[in-house]
């Protein structure tokens, strides 16, 4: 490899992708340097310690259905443990809190539930090839989330509990959240949404996401260096030159860019990425939520909520109980209605479903706002599968854009953070070799055949 650069690649971002692509490289001899905005790592996941717990402030729960998160914790020896299972369930329609069973709560949301899915394995036989497709799949990627409820003909209360589960999963408008990426998720479920749901909402990491990606970076054992924003990257026929916040420049023979879709743009590219990438970075992806954790007074039994997407809190769930407090998890679909950090605006809108609910403390982190993701977990809107996925993923010349916005499989997810990240590690290692290491192996997005 050449030593004319400061080293052969540069990582932008430190989050589940930035570090799978960094230790990849690292294993087949390249330099790598990854640089970090933040002072910590883990990106949108944080464990950060809050209301006198580890708390997960972004990505939380994995599952031995994430292929590549499974094996990451297998490597690693890390477990997994469950929250607690829900007794009860509350739910809003029409204005009233309606109360029963947990079991009767997802009994209410079946019908939605599996109508939106039904389609799922149809559309996507092998969801880590998510265009397979073809056109057929061009059909309902024009539809969003709502319109396929809508088509449903489920009663009020259904369709209110439905699409609150909706809106929670896409951390944002239902009115804004694409088909095809419920199917792609439920596909990835084996075509069960309750198998997706136990995915979404259940096993938590023993000791933290900050354990797994500590590994995974201290596998890798390459130069992590925080506090260090990138502004812009050039490339010409030798490589590339990183222009970093106080006008330092590092050089390398290739970067691999993590930046989520909503902030893609918020770094400089020259010569400028393909007029598709920009397009989608411009528009952005679905997710604007929100996230609150919440220490109540009193000791509830487990319980699961949910609200329509209208509402300032979607779904709440209970973490932990014990001294009398209870600690419960909430999430929001738009971030704007809800300041997270006040507890009386908290206090207020769990109050929906627990009129007596008293909030003693919050904890939260506005990832919208939030200057280096600008987005929750990205979820696709409509028309954005095969509007924008391949050319998204698609190299320019030295430069390969990662990241769990970008993943075939499990997009939103630590999983697809990690798929990305290894398939840039891949990607890039080809293109310093310049040998086809892999041939038989290509999981970037197939075009129909
Ligand atoms: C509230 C919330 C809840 C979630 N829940 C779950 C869950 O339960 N399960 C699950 O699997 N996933 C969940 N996710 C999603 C998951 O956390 C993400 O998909 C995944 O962590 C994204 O990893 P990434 O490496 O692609 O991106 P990121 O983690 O965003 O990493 C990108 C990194 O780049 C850095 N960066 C950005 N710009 C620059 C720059 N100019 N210079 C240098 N560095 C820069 C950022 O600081 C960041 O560290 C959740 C996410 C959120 C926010």
């Amino acid at each position: 490899m050449s030593t004319s650069h400061d080293t052969d690649v540069i990582v932008v971002g430190a989050g589940f992708a930035g570090v799978t692509a960094a230790r990849e490289l690292r294993r087949q001899g390249h330099r790598v340097l990854v640089l970090e905005a933040r002072d910590r790592i883990g990106g949108r996941t944080w464990t950060d310690t809050r209301l006198g717990h580890d708390l997960e402030m972004g990505g939380t729960w994995v599952h031995w259905i994430q292929p590549h998160t499974w094996a990451e914790l297998s490597r690693y020896g890390i477990g997994v443990t469950p929250s607690p299972t829900p007794v009860k369930g509350y739910w809003r329609s029409g204005g009233t809190v309606h109360s029963g069973t947990a079991d009767e709560l997802l009994g209410l949301v079946d019908r939605g539930m599996a109508g939106s899915t039904e389609e799922s394995l149809a559309y996507f036989p092998q969801p880590y090839q998510p265009l397979l497709a073809g056109d057929r799949l061009a059909e309902v990627d024009g539809l969003t989330v709502r319109q396929k409820l809508e088509q449903l003909g489920l009663g009020p209360e259904e369709f209110d509990a439905v699409e609150g589960m909706w809106a929670t999963n896409f951390s944002g408008r239902t009115e804004d959240g694409g088909y095809a990426q419920a199917l792609r998720w439920c596909a990835l479920a084996g075509g069960s949404w309750q198998l997706m749901f136990e995915a979404c909402a259940t096993y938590k990491v023993v000791g933290g996401t900050r354990g797994l990606i500590e590994a995974i970076a201290a596998d890798a054992g390459v130069e992590i260096r925080t506090n260090t924003r990138v502004v812009s990257v050039a490339q010409d026929d030798t490589g590339v030159t990183v222009t970093l916040e106080d006008g330092a420049t590092l050089t390398a023979a290739a970067v691999v860019a993590t930046l989520p879709l909503n902030m893609l743009d918020s770094v400089s590219f020259d010569p400028p990425l393909s007029e598709g990438k920009r397009r989608a970075a411009h528009q952005g992806q679905a997710s604007q939520g929100v996230k609150v954790w919440a220490r109540l007074r009193g000791e509830y039994e487990p319980f699961v909520a949910l609200a329509p997407g209208s509402a300032a809190l979607t779904l709440c769930q209970v973490e932990h109980v014990a001294d009398g407090e209870t600690l419960v998890v909430a999430f929001g679909s738009v971030s704007e209605r809800l300041d997270g950090a006040d507890p009386a605006a908290v206090q207020e809108a769990l109050r929906t479903w627990l009129p007596d609910a008293e909030v003693l403390e919050v904890a939260s982190h506005d990832w919208v706002a939030d200057e280096l993701s600008g987005e929750t977990w990205p979820m696709q809107r409509a028309g954005q599968l095969t509007g924008s996925l391949a050319e998204l993923q698609r190299p320019e010349g030295r430069v390969f854009v990662a990241g769990s916005d970008y993943a075939n499989g499990w997009a939103g997810f630590i999983d697809g953070a990690i798929e990305s990240g290894m398939r840039a590690g891949r990607e890039v290692h080809a293109l310093l070799t310049t040998v086809d290491a892999f041939p038989a192996i290509d999981d970037t997005v197939l075009s129909p055949s």
